[in-house]
């Protein structure tokens, strides 16, 4: 592995290297960040961070998101769009585009990037800057740091409409060449910094609420969406600025009861829970009575809301804990399946739909699982659309029966107007693969090639990332 210090290192081992793999914290779920005989390149010990400076901070790609966060907190402001693993390093979720809970009010990463710093396969250096170089009549043209001309093409498909997408290289109508970048999985070059948007810190208050029946959960979602989208623009004083809604189902309330998780942290799941939201709600200045918490979480509830106040990190941990519980259940599941199957692996589908959609893609993802006779649990950041669909393979029968459910699944998003890859890109996975060509279709994913040589003509960066 190597673990280079400066942008002149990461080029020598671009220049040396036959096939490069660019690595951050490897907490990728698609196999991205997993090598098979490459020159791991990882980006560690590029870990400076200058100063706050114009609601920005420039940040080395080896920064971990926890150490950025820590470093922002003195100064007020914080970094909106992180995902539920605070171990990613800038320069993963930049190429991933992560996103996590809070998307619904703060988008994905992409919105919070303002220039890039890049290392080409040829290890020429591109110093990019939001705004100074954007696509025209399908073309970007723009000068490598030596001075040197550039060209690339820029792809012209039509990417679906929904919150949040990490499927391919972004495709808009004159869209900037960061853009290209964020999101691309190492594929078209290496990133060695970023400048990142920050913004001040609200006080922030969680809820927890269990429910009787998906439904009701729901319905829930549903007022709690609109009431923010209201507050934001202005239309409802002093309504709730409600940031992020995160979801279980029942299978996953099951597994955090089995494991005894409701009692570690002092969360009860009352008899009759079949769903169960976890939200966040946020002001800058004092925060609506709770009896708005409560109208809005309205009928069909299985017992109280349990909140958080602003200040009570222990409350907020235990129920932050509950939701992250279910992933690490899942995952608890699994590694003791592989005892005695070590063929059995993580698989799940990471989709999105628009957000009217859910309730019947929900019904779609669980007719799958149950058809094939898997064991399955549905949770994730339901404020919008994204579900997190994973079967909870026993053998390795399920887990071929799990790939061919994920991949109905896909389908089924697909008719919908959603995205099969909503946050953790594409990876090597061949079930990503298979649906990113269903997604752009063989034209699509030539265009994305065409991308590619114009940067990489040898393809040494992540070869067999993002196409077979
Ligand atoms: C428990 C858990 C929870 C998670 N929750 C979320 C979530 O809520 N939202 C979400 O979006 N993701 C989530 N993820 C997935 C993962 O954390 C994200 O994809 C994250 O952005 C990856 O960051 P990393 O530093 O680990 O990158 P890696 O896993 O090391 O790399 C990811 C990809 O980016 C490429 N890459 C890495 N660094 C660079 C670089 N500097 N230049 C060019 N290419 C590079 C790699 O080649 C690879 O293709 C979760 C993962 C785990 C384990």
């Amino acid at each position: 592995m190597f673990l280079p210090r400066t942008e002149g290192e990461v080029a020598w081992v671009l220049r040396e290297g036959r096939a490069v793999l660019p690595v951050g914290a490897q907490s990728s779920l698609t196999g991205g960040a997993t090598p098979f005989g490459e020159w791991v390149l990882s980006l560690a010990r590029m870990d400076g961070m200058g100063d706050v400076a114009e609601n920005a901070v420039r940040a080395g790609a080896g920064v971990a998101l926890s150490s950025l966060e820590a470093a922002l907190r003195p100064h007020g402001v914080f970094y909106p769009p992180v995902p539920t693993f605070h171990g990613a390093l800038v320069g993963g979720v930049c190429s991933t585009n992560a996103a996590g809970a809070a998307t619904f009010k703060y988008g994905s990463t992409r919105d919070w990037v303002r220039a890039l710093t890049v290392v080409l396969a040829s290890g020429e250096v591109l110093e990019l800057a939001r705004g100074d170089c954007r696509a025209r009549d399908g073309r970007f043209e723009t000068v490598r740091v030596d001075g040197t001309p550039l060209d690339v093409p820029a792809p012209s498909y039509v990417m679906p409409r929904v919150a949040k997408r990490s499927a391919g290289y972004h495709s808009e109508p004159g869209m900037d060449l960061v853009d290209l970048f964020v999101g691309s999985e190492g594929t078209l070059g290496v990133i060695t910094e970023a400048v990142l948007q920050v913004r001040p810190a609200p006080a922030r208050l969680l809820v927890w609420a269990p429910f009787e029946s998906e439904a009701a959960a729901l319905d829930a979602v549903r007022r709690l969406r609109e009431e923010a989208i209201a507050t934001r623009r202005g239309d409802a004083a002093a309504g709730l600025d409600v940031a992020s809604i995160e979801s279980v189902d029942a299978r996953s309330l099951e597994l955090l009861r089995e494991d005894g998780l409701d009692r570690e942290h002092g969360v009860p799941l009352p008899v009759g829970t079949r769903a169960a939201l976890l939200f966040a709600v946020e002001s800058e200045g004092d925060f609506a009575d709770e009896g708005r918490i409560e109208d809005l979480c309205g009928g069909g509830r299985a017992g109280p809301t349990l909140v958080a106040p602003p200040g009570d990190d222990r409350r907020a941990s235990a129920l932050l804990a509950m939701r992250e519980g279910v992933p690490l259940a899942v995952n608890r599941r699994i590694k003791a399946a592989q005892r005695d199957h070590p063929s059995v692996h993580k698989v799940a589908g990471d989709v999105i739909v628009p957000w009217e959609r859910l309730a019947e893609a929900m019904a779609v993802y669980r007719a799958a699982f149950e058809r094939r006779g898997l064991d399955h649990a549905l949770w994730g950041h339901v404020s919008d659309g994204n579900i997190h669909a994973n079967a909870i393979p026993r053998t390795g029968a399920d887990v071929h029966a799990g790939e061919e459910a994920v991949a109905e699944i896909g389908e089924a998003v697909l008719a919908m107007g959603g995205c099969p890859m909503s946050e953790h890109g594409v990876g090597r996975d061949p079930v990503k693969q298979a649906l990113l060509r269903r997604l752009y279709g063989d034209e699509g994913i030539a265009q994305m090639r065409a991308t590619r040589r114009a940067l990489d003509p040898e393809g040494t960066l992540s070869p067999g990332v993002l196409f077979p």
